[in-house]
Formats: C-alpha cells, structure tokens, sequence
C-alpha cells in the first residue's frame, strides 16, 4: 500500500505575480523597431513564432516577415518545418522549452525569458516527481503549459483541444490518470471523459480571474452576445459558454457561428486573431475582478506582455536569451509530446492549433 500525496494548492499569491507592463512604442520610434528587427531577422536566418497572447505588433511582424502566430504546439511544428537556423519564441518560457525540444538542431531565442507561467511555476519537478511516486498505479497525463522537466516525468502531454480524447482514450483502456497542473481543466477534463483522476491543484491566473456572477450580469445586458471560454476558467464560467475551446477553437468560433456579438474569456491579446478573422463582428472581455484586490493580470497575461518589440529587437542583435534544455530531458520530453501527435495522426485529428497557452 502506498501513501498517496494530496497536492497543497499551487495557486500563485499575489505578490508573485508580476504586474502587467505593455511597451508603448508610437510613431517613427515603433516604425525603426519594426525595420531594424525585419533586418535582423533576415541577417540573422531567423524566424519569429509569436503566441495569440503577444502584443498585436508581435504578431503582425511574425505574419509580414513569414512565421507564425499560434499556439505552443504548433509554434513548435511551424519551426520544425522551417528553413530558419534560428527560431525566436515570443511567448513563455515552456513554448521556448517546447520548441527546443522538438527542434533540437536549432537555437531557441526568447526576448525575455523572465517570461514564465503560474500553471508552469506551480508544478516544480521535485514535487510533481514525489506526487507521481505516490500514485505509481496511475498514467501521468500533463498540459502543454509545463516545464521540459515535467513533460519528461510524463507519460502523455496533451494540450487542451486534445485533453479529453486523449483521456477518454485511457480511461477506455481501463487506466488510471494523475493529470497536472491546471485543476480547472482537470475538472473540465473529468467531467467530459468520465474518467478516474487525481488533480494536482495549479491554475492560471488569467484564466482564474474570470467571474461567473459578473459574466451572467453582462450576459443579461448582451442578451444575443454569444459566449466563448478557455478551459482554464473556472467551473462557473464554463457553465455558461456556448463554447468551451482552446485558443484556435475559440477564434474558430467566432468566425463560425452566426452571432455577431461575442462575450470571450481568455487573454485579450487574442482579440487581434479574432478581429482579423471576424472584422464586422464584436468582441468583449468576459469580467475579471479588475475592481476588485487580487486581480493584477486583468485578462492579459504578465508575462505574455514581457515579450516587447524593443527586447525582441535586442536578443536578435546579440543573440542573448537563448533557450538550452539538457539533452536527457530532450530524449524524455520528446515521448509524451509524440504520443499525442501520433494519437492525433491515428484519429486524423489535427492538433496544429489547438493547445492553448
Ligand atoms: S495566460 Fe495563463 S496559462 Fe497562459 S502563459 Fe499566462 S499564466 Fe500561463
């Protein structure tokens, strides 16, 4: 008999989480900053891979000079399919890791690789590893949104347009899950799949902020407002989407059903994705607890913002903030991650896009 760890929650306090600082640049300032990073992007054989979180000029540059703007997974792809030598992550410091890991041969830069996550920070390996150990008959199932240390602990990465097949898949097999970090995705997760797992208790803390008394009084005054929601919000809020998708399930959404007025609870910076793709419709934030004392990130990420086109254009010229991830963890991290694009190749799924964060 084995003693089974309960996880104490890994929620962010507060005075951890970095205040949200987005760079103003304007006018002929912002103009040079675009010039001399297209310069250096072509100088330097290198490619941008920017996150729907990142500041709107991130992704407009990554689009005008040939890269990509998407999720980490397929960040991840698009840099693998790539020419570039040189692969510039702007988004977090796991989509970096994860980038690396599935394209070893290149060098990974970050403008700033401060730029972390709470779902990340809250699944330290030392502890995740004795969590897993005390639930040695369970499969180990965790998020995109993880350290390459994680990801080699695991036996499957999923990201969250793919969690509940994948699990249903287990839980059909007659297996037992630990699932980190994010509990509300877990929950999500559970409640679709049916299946038996054990939660480890981090969250995000963007998606976290979300109301869901405050999202049903915006609803009453937009009553024909359609409602779209990430996963990692909590329970309360996915009760009352009329869609509950990733990222790129999210801007699909939009575009696809006949609303012209949506309600969306995820990162903000994905507005600029949703508003290219639906120009004549409209998009509002679904309430925080901006008013109120803990929210800090208010519906954009802190460290999402981290990534600014002045440091971007400052790790380009000195080749600075360089991802490395040791080559054992590289061999590990590598099996979950293939897992699930191979479960995707079987089932014809087609994951590109549809991991979150
Ligand atoms: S939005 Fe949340 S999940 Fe995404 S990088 Fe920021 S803290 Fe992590």
């Amino acid at each position: 008999m084995h003693n089974a760890i309960t996880p104490p929650d890994f929620r962010l306090p507060p005075e951890q989480v970095p205040e949200t600082i987005v760079e103003q640049l304007a006018g002929e300032e912002r103009d040079e900053c675009l010039r001399r990073i297209k310069h250096l992007l072509r100088e330097r054989d290198a490619v941008m891979v920017a996150h729907y979180y990142t500041d709107p000029d991130l992704q407009l540059l990554a689009d005008e000079t040939g890269g990509h703007v998407s999720d980490s997974l397929d960040m991840a792809r698009f840099g693998h399919e790539s020419d570039a030598s040189t692969l510039v992550v702007c988004g977090v410091r796991f989509m970096g890791e994860t980038a690396k890991i599935l394209n070893p041969e290149k060098r990974v830069l970050m403008p700033d690789l401060h730029a972390d996550c709470s779902l990340d920070i809250g699944c330290p390996i030392d502890e995740f590893n004795s969590f897993c150990n005390s639930y040695p008959d369970r499969s180990v199932v965790v998020y995109a949104n993880t350290s390459a240390a994680v990801k080699a602990r695991a036996d499957w990465m999923v990201t969250s347009g793919s969690a509940v097949d994948v699990i249903r898949h287990l839980a059909e097999k007659g297996e037992k899950i630990i699932w980190a970090p994010d509990k509300y995705l877990g929950e999500y997760v559970q409640a679709q799949s049916g299946a038996d797992m054990v939660l480890w208790q981090g969250s995000c803390i963007v998606h976290e902020e979300f109301k869901g008394r405050e999202l049903a009084e915006l609803r009453k005054k937009h009553p024909r407002a359609r409602v779209l929601v990430h996963p990692e919000s909590p329970a309360p809020v996915i009760a009352q989407a009329d869609v509950v998708g990733s990222t790129t399930g999210i801007i699909k959404a939009a575009t696809e059903l006949d609303s012209d007025v949506f309600i969306v609870a995820t990162d903000r910076g994905i507005f600029y994705k949703m508003q290219q793709a639906a120009p004549d419709k409209t998009f509002m934030e679904a309430p925080t607890a901006g008013r109120g004392a803990t929210c800090k990130s208010c519906a954009h990420c802190p460290w999402m913002a981290m990534n600014s086109l002045t440091k971007l254009q400052e790790t380009l010229r000195s080749g600075a903030n360089e991802i490395f991830v040791d080559e054992d963890i590289i061999e590990r991290a590598r099996i979950p991650i293939e897992r699930l694009l191979n479960f995707a190749a079987q089932r014809k799924q087609v994951i590109y896009g549809n991991s979150d964060a």
